[in-house]
């Protein structure tokens, strides 16, 4: 059985999962620590928990959701994958840093690429990805039935939807994602998304003023 444990870190308050299966080893997702003290407060809940880290895999490849990957893997000889169609958004990962004023060192390179139906393991637990562009060309959702739980990214949101002013971004491939792929699953599924709180699909779909 897989669990979720949410941090929010840097300027932009982006929600960075780790994935924890009871062997203790562990995922993480969109990390986003900015600084020293943000690396710290990730390493520290590794070790306090005695977790034995698997890898990154990410959502999307926006600034925020990208700033603490290449300390993970630097830290824990971990790999980083995403979709492959995100490429485009990776490769602008520093002008993006430059131009909302964080930093950035050095840009993650992708060890391998997700793919929609390819089933995510994580020891004996499973997740199913789902391919959900929109807010950005390659954005990804991993949805884990056993635990009732999507987490989505920036895609869908309590109450609103990601930005589709971004290079790559769609509004109606956004739309289109949401229906296809995330409203799809059970009304009681939370939505653990890439900024603000947790919400569920059914109350999305009652009360999500871009989706009636
Ligand atoms: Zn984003």
């Amino acid at each position: 059985m897989l669990t979720v444990e949410a941090f929010t870190f840097n300027p932009f308050s982006e929600n960075s999962y780790v994935i924890i299966n009871n062997k203790k080893q562990c995922w993480f997702v969109d990390p986003g620590m900015c600084d020293a003290e943000e690396n710290k407060a990730m390493n520290a809940f590794i070790i306090e928990n005695q977790l034995s880290p698997q890898g990154v895999i990410n959502t999307h490849a926006h600034i925020d959701h990208i700033l603490g990957v290449q300390a993970l893997k630097d830290k824990y000889k971990i790999t980083f994958g995403l979709h492959k169609t995100e490429l485009p958004v990776l490769s602008m990962a520093q002008a993006s840093a430059a131009m909302f004023g964080v930093s950035l060192t050095e840009v993650p390179v992708p060890d391998w690429f997700i793919k929609e139906g390819q089933p995510l393991k994580l020891g004996d637990d499973t997740l199913e990805v789902f391919y959900t562009p929109g807010h950005s060309p390659g954005s990804i959702s991993f949805y884990y039935p056993e635990g009732n739980w999507v987490l989505a990214g920036d895609v869908l949101f309590q109450g609103s939807i990601g930005r589709t002013d971004l290079p790559g971004g769609d509004f109606n491939t956004l739309i289109k994602s949401i229906r296809t792929h995330l409203f799809t699953l059970p009304d009681n599924t939370i939505v653990l998304s890439g900024h603000g709180d947790a919400t569920t699909i059914g109350d999305e779909k009652r009360y999500n003023p871009f989706l009636k």
